[in-house]
């Protein structure tokens, strides 16, 4: 698909997922920028089409679409206030920026109404998939914002996606994001409890896993996660330990927030928060059922 070779998106943030959705975007013929505070990553993305950026400045001044993909709400906020006056001093007032990053309502609600107030736009649009996703451009996106940003924005986010979705105003697609990873951690958790009982009981894991992946017991993490990385023993999806541990953090934070009573996702959460495993090791090791880790 040709879409817009005279549409210039820039990509903040070229880590695990930023990287890929930059080298699909470039493939789709978007003119893409990228910039990251890592030089290694700048230097990936120049062998892949994607034009790198020695400054975030650069990326503000030159972009039609900026792509955030940074670890966390603090970044995200950094990154835009920094760059605040190239906002306001641009003068056809019509950036808008994708956020894709796992980040807070909160802090999308005000980026927002900031960059509204400028003219600009900003959509809260985290993403599901890995990495795997992103360098393929077959995405899930849940997106916050206004109906007028996202239809903007549009041909930008068709060529990374293979499903987005328009969940509601400003900080949705953040709130439906956590949701989802809050699932995730748990399925985590209770596929590698199912399997260390089959292992206990004195059943093949391998078999006990192809039961519940034919019958009710099954998700996306028992049918995709531990076949790939679990069972494996590879544990190298791309997800790191440290940024689950955040989405775990940032559910259970809204649910304290918002007075939603969840008692198992409370014993997820300090399940997630109290593991062994470092911040920089995968986020399947929590699947680990034959150790006791
Ligand atoms: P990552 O740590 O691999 O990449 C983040 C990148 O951002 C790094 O290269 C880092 O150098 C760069 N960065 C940090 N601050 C910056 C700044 N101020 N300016 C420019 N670059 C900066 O993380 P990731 O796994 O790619 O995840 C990115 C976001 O996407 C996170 O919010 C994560 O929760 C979310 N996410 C990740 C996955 C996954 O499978 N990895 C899936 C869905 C969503």
């Amino acid at each position: 698909m040709a879409v817009a070779a005279d549409v210039t998106v820039g990509v903040i943030g070229l880590g695990s997922m930023g990287l890929g959705m930059a080298q699909t975007l470039a493939q789709k013929e978007f003119a893409t920028l990228g910039f990251d505070l890592s030089q290694d990553r700048l230097k990936l993305a120049a062998e892949s089409g994607v034009q790198p950026l020695s400054s975030l400045g650069e990326a503000f001044e030159k972009s039609g679409f900026l792509v955030f993909s940074l670890p966390t709400a603090k970044d995200v906020a950094k990154v835009v206030n920094d760059n605040l006056q190239i906002l306001k001093d641009r003068g056809d007032r019509r950036l808008i920026i994708i956020d894709t990053s796992t980040s807070e309502p909160d802090v999308s609600r005000d980026l927002a109404a900031q960059l509204a107030a400028l003219g600009h736009g900003f959509l809260d649009a985290p993403v599901s998939g890995g990495p795997a996703g992103a360098a393929s451009g077959k995405l899930a996106m849940m997106i916050g914002g206004a109906d007028g940003d996202l239809a903007n924005a549009m041909p930008v986010i068709e060529a990374m996606t293979a499903k987005a979705l328009h969940v509601g105003p400003s900080g949705a697609g953040n709130v439906a994001k956590l949701v989802n990873n809050l699932l995730a951690a748990a399925h985590m958790v209770t596929t590698s409890e199912g399997l260390k009982l089959a292992l206990a009981a004195g059943i093949d894991p391998e078999a006990a896993l192809r039961v519940v992946n034919a019958a009710s017991g099954r998700s996306m993490i028992s049918e995709v996660h531990f076949p790939t990385w679990v069972m494996s023993d590879r544990f190298d999806s791309g997800f790191s330990m440290g940024l689950m541990r955040k989405d775990v953090r940032l559910a259970k934070e809204l649910a304290d927030r918002t007075d939603a009573l969840l008692p198992l996702s409370d014993v997820v959460a300090q399940l997630w928060a109290g593991s062994d495993w470092a911040d920089t090791d995968d986020f399947t090791r929590m699947g680990s059922f034959k150790s006791l880790k």
